[in-house]
């Protein structure tokens, strides 16, 4: 399968990076330990603005899903919100963000070390977890079935899609 990356909606982190600079407060977000350097490093990049920076679990949770929430309920126009940790955690917080009104160009996602995935069942809808490289399967763990993780991240599930490994040919 060859997919076009022109096309698809693969995070292209470096330009994200350059659409979330501006607004006047920034809260930067960093999930769990290796984080913290990386949420850091972020910091000069913010001169001159006031930052917040809370260090979060390494996993998205109900404390994430709060601190996060407390923090959209204050935001005024201008905030920017920096998201620094395991991809997964990142895009689970980058869907609760953008489901509680904020806007692609106000958060800047910064996805460090793990190579675990969360990949969304396109049969189930269910979403699971795996050490997995786009491109390649896992199974999913509620329907069975294998999945094979595409190049594509749906924002509204936080989640890569995973296909059907054979379904172009039923199709
Ligand atoms: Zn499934």
């Amino acid at each position: 399968m060859s997919v076009c990356m022109d096309t698809t909606s693969m995070p292209r982190w470096d330009e994200e990076r350059r659409i979330a600079e501006g607004g006047r407060t920034v809260t930067i977000l960093s999930f769990g330990e290796e984080a913290g350097e990386p949420a850091r490093k972020l910091l000069p990049l913010f001169a001159g603005r006031r930052v917040d920076w809370v260090r979060l679990p390494t996993e998205w949770g109900e404390i994430a899903a709060r601190v996060l929430g407390r923090q959209l309920d204050a935001s005024r126009v201008g905030w920017r919100l920096i998201l620094v940790g395991p991809e997964a955690s990142v895009l689970a917080a980058y869907a609760a963000a953008i489901a509680g009104g904020l806007l692609d160009a106000e958060i800047m996602p910064v996805p460090v070390g793990s190579a675990d995935r969360t990949v969304y069942c396109a049969h189930c809808h269910a979403t699971h977890l795996a050490a997995v490289e786009v491109g390649r399967s896992t199974t999913c763990p509620r329907c069975h079935t294998e999945l094979v993780v595409y190049h594509h991240v749906s924002r509204t599930h936080g989640a890569y899609l995973g296909y059907m490994i054979d379904a172009e040919e039923r199709w």
